[in-house]
């Protein structure tokens, strides 16, 4: 069975066939200018996912995942702070690491820099003039020649006519400039602007070169991924430059993931609705919010809410509390019987028609969405299993609820979830609740010890009553052998 990947060069799913022994992915990075918002963690746990589950297939995968750590928005923001360009790119590439540490991204192979790159950026530019396919300008920019390479807006599906316009709408007019199409690749620096030497004068890259000069000695790329927001104008820019420079193909299959929406709304500063993944890891586990992100399939729009995050968080609940029953299932073997052969082999048969849809789902184009629907079916499927006592004691099911186990290794290294046992789990989900429902724990405490007393000195009803109490703070007290235990609605 294999990989089928969405391209959106050809807009189809296409057999993912890698060119050579390693598999060269790129994507584009964060501007290093501000903390990241769920956009970027979608981004990052998909490719992430991507990645993992190419490697757990046996491939060999070099991952690259750059920085931009000079631009208008980092130069800015050292203005306005009064800080030096160099320390806010630092700052925020450095809560890059650990905000998606947390989330368990795992680091990429390679992490280029735009200012360690100025050399080749430079030298593709120059590149490029040479060739007739770039011009610099009296000011000092230097500007990619758009009709120079006849395939511009083929990965956008746009037509020249309609970006001409766009873009003349966006920018104006600058005199400068042959064609409103034409895209800087290199800009003259600005009074106090940071700067490097170069033969068109002081000044420093534009955005869309770094990539190309980045991805220069990986090309062909396997794939280049990125949001969707990044396929006009930066990726169309970075094929053009690449392709224009070497007459070769920059990547083989472009994969691009959905929006991130708010309660419906477009995310945006200005709309206030604007959730970094610091804000959401306060009240949820960083988990929950990978759990979250693969609920939906990476191409869709995905709509964020709190209400939508308590609905992860209830199914990841459901899913480790049968890992923890499972566990313990298998920590304490009963004496096992062996059933009819033939309700073996359909018990045999169900667990392989599920665990079948589930590798399905992945090689759909990574549609980890319907993967998760599957985990669901297994999980409803194993709780079915542990219930039926003379199931429970069967040899089959016992081998059935050890490859169970095995399974939730297997999603744990594709999905990057389920890494935390069980126990340590619902420990960390209640000090998180406890806090995010902004629960009295003294008060919890005190209503206990009384209902303790009522217990020994058997006044039921002013126990009971006590329960209900506690209930209405959204306590559940259960009564155990080594006494009260409590937990959250
Ligand atoms: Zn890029």
């Amino acid at each position: 069975m294999s990989l089928f990947l969405y391209n959106t060069a050809t807009r189809q799913k296409e057999a993912f066939v890698p060119q050579g022994d390693l598999v060269k992915i790129y994507v584009c990075g964060i501007t290093a200018y501000d903390y990241c918002h769920i956009g970027h963690a979608r981004s990052a746990v998909i490719f992430d996912v991507l990645v993992r589950y190419l490697r757990e297939q046996g491939y060999k995968v070099h991952f690259i995942r750059n920085f931009t750590d000079i631009d208008d928005k980092i130069i800015n923001r050292a203005l306005k702070e009064d800080r030096d360009w160099h320390e806010v790119g630092q700052t925020y590439m450095q809560a890059f690491h650990e905000d998606m540490d947390r989330l368990g991204v795992l680091r990429a192979d390679e992490e280029p820099k735009a200012t360690e790159f100025i050399e080749q950026i430079q030298s593709l530019c120059q590149k490029l003039i040479d060739a007739g396919k770039a011009y610099a300008t009296p000011s000092g920019d230097v500007y990619f020649r758009v009709h120079s390479y006849p395939a511009y807006g083929q990965l956008s599906q746009q037509s020249l006519d309609d970006m001409r316009a766009g873009a003349s709408a966006r920018v104006g007019l600058n005199p400068e400039k042959e064609d409103a199409l034409d895209f800087a690749l290199w800009k003259a620096a600005k009074a106090g602007e940071p700067n490097f030497p170069s033969p068109w004068g002081p000044g420093r890259p534009g955005w869309h070169i770094e990539c190309s000069a980045m991805t220069m000695p990986w090309i062909p790329l396997d794939i280049h991924g990125g949001g969707q927001d990044l396929i006009f104008p930066h990726h169309e820019n970075e094929k053009a430059q690449t392709e224009a420079c070497l007459n070769t193909t920059l990547a083989r299959l472009w994969m691009h993931n959905g929006f991130v929406q708010i309660n419906s709304e477009k995310m945006s500063k200005s709309l206030g609705n604007y959730k970094t993944i610091r804000d959401i890891l306060e009240s949820f586990l960083p988990e929950t919010l990978r759990f979250f992100l693969l609920g939906k399939h990476y191409r869709s729009p995905i709509d964020f809410s709190f209400a939508d995050m308590e609905e992860a968080e209830r199914g990841e609940r459901r899913i480790y509390q049968t890992i923890l029953d499972v566990q313990k299932y298998r920590a304490n073997p009963p004496k096992l019987v062996d059933l009819p052969k033939e309700q073996a082999e359909t018990l045999r048969g169900e667990w392989q028609e599920i665990s079948k849809r589930y590798a399905e789902a992945m090689n759909d184009d990574v549609n980890t969405a319907q993967a998760l629907g599957v985990i669901f079916s297994l999980v409803r499927h194993v709780n079915r299993l542990l219930e039926e006592k003379k199931l429970r004691k069967s040899q089959v099911v016992w081998e059935l609820l050890g490859q169970f186990l095995e399974a939730v290794e297997l999603w744990r290294q594709h999905l990057g979830l389920f890494s935390l046992s069980p126990e340590d789990f619902f420990a960390q989900l209640k000090a998180l609740r406890i806090t995010r429902n902004k629960v009295d724990v003294q008060r919890v405490e005190e209503l206990l010890n009384q209902r303790r007393q009522a217990r020994a000195a058997k006044d039921f009803a002013r126990s009971d009553s006590l329960r209900n109490e506690l209930e209405s703070l959204g306590v559940i007290v259960q009564d155990t052998p080594e006494g009260q235990k409590w937990d959250l609605a």
